[in-house]
């Protein structure tokens, strides 16, 4: 029903700049007494069907470690997205903003949030394909949710190939996606280690001295990140086991968000 998405622009009162990405901007706005995010996009950016995809990808998602879409405006040009407003902003900046003052159990805490959203997208057969830290957010009482489905597809299993993009994060990404583009929830579970690396490195960048070829190279020889200093034994093994060559050796989100919770 695209109807009950519709957002009548005339009850859209647009604010403040909350930040841009490759894809366009982010504005602060009222709709129906709340205070909400607009997302608009950048015409050069992405095309209006791109768009309108995120859009109906975010239209049947509905959960509380997601960010909520509330309507689509497709009257306004460009046409926005209504998003829930995420008022601590992108989880790499929060992280590097509290360099110090998040303890380790707060961090484990962001690491589940982010599990419990992606076994909710598993369990639905959809891929992000773009897990990072920063494409999460930070809600005002510091939950992570994530956010940022413009790559994100449903697929009839759980296998998805395409061809090489440029959008495309290498540094996050599972060895059989730089290589052969094989997307699945275990190349998403690559990602998500990297992703745990980042929040307890509080949000340096993987790998930072080294170029995307260079990592290409380390990973084959079966290099990998190293223990964040403030990540115990347990949990940097749970990194390892996203990062296993063979993606069927790499554990589910499921019971990944199991033996998160038990540490
Ligand atoms: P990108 O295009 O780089 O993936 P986005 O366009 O989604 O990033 O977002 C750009 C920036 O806008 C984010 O880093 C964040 O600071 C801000 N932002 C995005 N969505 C929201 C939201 N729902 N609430 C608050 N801030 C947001």
């Amino acid at each position: 029903n695209e109807a009950r998405w519709e957002v009548d622009p005339e009850e859209l009162v647009l604010g403040e700049e909350l930040g841009s990405g490759q894809f366009g901007m982010v504005l602060e706005a009222r709709w129906r007494e709340k205070r909400v995010a607009v997302k608009m996009v950048k015409e050069e950016a992405m095309s209006e069907d791109e768009f309108i995809e995120e859009a109906q990808v975010l239209t049947k998602l509905s959960h509380c470690k997601l960010v909520k879409l509330y309507g689509v405006c497709s009257q306004r040009n460009p046409p926005c997205l209504v998003l829930e407003l995420m008022e601590n902003g992108c989880l790499s900046d929060y992280l590097r903003a509290r360099k110090g003052q998040l303890s380790p159990a707060t961090l484990l805490v962001m690491c589940l949030d982010v599990s419990e959203a992606m076994a909710y997208l598993e369990s639905l057969k959809i891929i992000h394909r773009d897990l990072a830290a920063r494409n999460c957010l930070v809600s005002k009482n510091n939950e992570v949710k994530v956010s940022d489905f413009g790559m994100a597809r449903y697929v009839p299993d759980d296998l998805y190939t395409c061809s090489m993009g440029s959008k495309f994060s290498i540094k996050w990404s599972a060895p059989e996606v730089i290589n052969h583009s094989k997307f699945s929830s275990k190349s998403d579970i690559w990602s998500f280690g990297v992703l745990m690396w980042e929040v307890f490195s509080e949000g340096r960048m993987p790998y930072e001295h080294n170029t995307n070829t260079e990592v290409v190279e380390a990973l084959a020889t079966g290099l990998r990140l190293l223990r964040p200093r403030l990540a115990p034994d347990a949990l940097y093994l749970l990194m390892e086991g996203c990062w296993r060559q063979k993606p069927g050796d790499r554990p589910s989100f499921a019971v990944l968000l199991h033996e998160l919770a038990s540490l």
